[in-house]
């Protein structure tokens, strides 16, 4: 597949924009005066990650986790792998986990499981996208989402298909084979 072939487009440019313009006012008035640190899902959530953080106008931090789950990439199998751990000490502080698409829900439940060993005075999940009609485990802790989408398999705004596409500026979808 070719680049001309991801045309669609299922969230625009624009519509991203507003969206994410609205959320990072929403986290500047629930985070005011408390310093949160923003963890990024990589790989997906870098592009939304680094989107978001403009749209905030308080003083956060960044960090970045990385985790690989076994199986096909359309289906996860349940099985988590940590593959890069944060730099930072997040006991007593305040996370927002910012994903790029939460689906069967599995890879952020066991996200979720883990940061909460480590005491965390407060722990919320952001998403870009939700797929819900997908999900297989519920991660109680979404309280940002930007857009809830249909069961398709997305890509685009970060998002890839076997490592390509990730640089288009909006969110687009790859027909079933
Ligand atoms: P979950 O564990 O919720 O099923 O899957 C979460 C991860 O699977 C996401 O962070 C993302 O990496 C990948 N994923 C799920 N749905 C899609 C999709 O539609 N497109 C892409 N590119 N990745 C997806």
């Amino acid at each position: 597949m070719i680049l001309n072939d991801a045309k669609k487009v299922l969230i625009s440019r624009e519509q991203i924009e507003q969206r994410i313009a609205e959320m990072g006012r929403q986290i500047s008035d629930d985070y005011r005066g408390r310093n949160p640190v923003l963890v990024g899902v990589l790989r997906g959530s870098f592009v939304f990650l680094a989107d978001l953080i403009r749209a905030v106008s308080i003083p956060l931090e960044v960090d970045f986790i990385s985790v690989a789950s076994y199986g096909s990439q359309k289906n996860s199998s349940g099985v988590v792998r940590l593959l890069q751990d944060l730099n930072t000490n997040i006991k007593g502080r305040d996370v927002i986990l910012v994903e790029d698409i939460v689906d069967t829900g599995i890879t952020l439940s066991y996200l979720i499981d883990n940061l909460k060993t480590r005491n965390p005075a407060s722990l919320v999940l952001c998403a870009l996208l939700d797929k819900k009609e997908r999900r297989q485990k519920e991660p109680g802790i979404l309280k940002y989402v930007g857009f809830t989408i249909p069961d398709k398999f997305v890509i685009g705004y970060g998002l890839d298909h076997a490592q390509q596409y990730r640089n288009l500026p909006y969110v687009s979808w790859v027909e079933e084979e």
